[in-house]
């Protein structure tokens, strides 16, 4: 939200967060500042990050644990349903679009 400000916390690891509309690179800035819709029902809060953000150690990147593991979070669905339905969230494919701004 404009004028205010939050720490949130990332692997030293991280990329640095992109412009909106450049490739998603996985620094997990948008999942640790707030969940997508499907990230809120998981988390069960509005703020902060979300219980499905999972760090990729190998690929030194963040990954959202829904597109991975789908059955592990949403167990009541079938798994390509719920990878489809975090992928949209997500806009997988179409860039980053989150714009928090990271001092
Ligand atoms: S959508 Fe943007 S903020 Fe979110 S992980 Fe990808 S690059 Fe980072
Ligand atoms: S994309 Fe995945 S990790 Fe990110 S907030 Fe949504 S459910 Fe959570």
């Amino acid at each position: 939200m404009a004028g205010q400000h939050r720490v949130i916390h990332l692997h030293a690891s991280a990329p640095p967060k992109p412009a909106v509309g450049a490739s998603c690179n996985g620094c997990g800035v948008c999942c640790a500042a707030e969940p997508c819709p499907l990230g809120m029902l998981l988390s069960r809060r509005l703020k902060g990050a979300c219980v499905a953000l999972r760090w990729d150690e190998p690929g030194a990147r963040y990954r959202c644990g829904v597109v991975q593991e789908p059955a592990a979070y949403l167990r009541l669905l079938p798994a390509s349903w719920a990878g489809r339905l975090a992928r949209r969230w997500i806009a997988a494919g179409a860039g980053c679009d989150s714009d928090v701004e990271v001092a």
